[in-house]
Formats: C-alpha cells, sequence, structure tokens
C-alpha cells in the first residue's frame, strides 16, 4: 500500500512541476553538485527528506547554497529537475517573508565595489 502525499511533498510539487516519486536515490545528483561542501544535506538527502514529508528540510542550508548550475538536473536518469525543487524550498521560505539575505550585512566599502546586477540577482533570489 503507498502512503498519502505529506502536504510538503505536494506544495513542492506544484512549485517545481516535478515527479519527485520517480527519484530512486540514485546519488547522481550529489556526485555532480559542485556545492556539496558548503552544503548541510546533499541533493539526494533533499530530495529523500521531502518525500519522507520531513518539514525541518525547509531550514536546510542547501537550497541557499545551491548556485542553480543545473549539473543535479542534466544528470538525473528520471529527468527530474533537482535545481527546481531547490527553488520551490526556496520560494516556500521566501512566501514567509523569510529574507536569507539583508543589505545591512554587506561591509560599506564592499558594497561599493559589487556590480549591481549581483545584488539584484541575490536579492531576487534571497529576499522574501
Ligand atoms: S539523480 Fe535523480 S534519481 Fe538519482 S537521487 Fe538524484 S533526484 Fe533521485
Ligand atoms: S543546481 Fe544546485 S544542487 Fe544541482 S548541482 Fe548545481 S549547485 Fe548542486
Amino acid at each position: 500500500m503507498e502512503l498519502a502525499d505529506s502536504e510538503l511533498l505536494i506544495r513542492i510539487t506544484e512549485l517545481s512541476g516535478e515527479n519527485l516519486r520517480s527519484c530512486y536515490q540514485c546519488g547522481k545528483c550529489s556526485a555532480s553538485c559542485p556545492m556539496t561542501d558548503f552544503m548541510d544535506l546533499f541533493p539526494r538527502d533533499v530530495i529523500k527528506q521531502i518525500l519522507e514529508g520531513k518539514e525541518q528540510v525547509l531550514l536546510s542550508e542547501t537550497p541557499w547554497v545551491c548556485a542553480s548550475c543545473f549539473s543535479c538536473t542534466v544528470r538525473c536518469p528520471n529527468e527530474i529537475d533537482i535545481a527546481g525543487v531547490m527553488e520551490a524550498v526556496r520560494q516556500i521560505r521566501l512566501r514567509e517573508k523569510y529574507d536569507r539575505f539583508h543589505p545591512s550585512r554587506i561591509p560599506l566599502d564592499e558594497l561599493e565595489g559589487l556590480p549591481q546586477i549581483a545584488l539584484i540577482g541575490c536579492f531576487r533570489k534571497m529576499t522574501g
């Protein structure tokens, strides 16, 4: 008997449009990710926790560290857009008005040297 989808899985599926149930935990996404040294959960584990309905995945560092490089997405044998799943996790937090980033945290001397496009990109990805 298959368990009913958790609320978390339903929300991530709606936001990402991905069928996470096709994941068989091969780990290719984690193996191809260039950012795992900075992650608290590997991409494969993010998928697993979502499938298990574990809401603590929403507090993981991993979706914020994800560089949206799509290496995982192109290597997944089941064509799951893992980068899109990371975006969906971020969206859930951002829609709760969570701000991952605030300009006041950047030292003034560094702020002056930052390209505007980097700041705008950061605001779009990291602020609710
Ligand atoms: S590569 Fe795809 S099938 Fe393999 S663990 Fe990652 S999401 Fe699951
Ligand atoms: S899109 Fe994100 S999770 Fe996927 S390989 Fe790139 S950095 Fe890693």
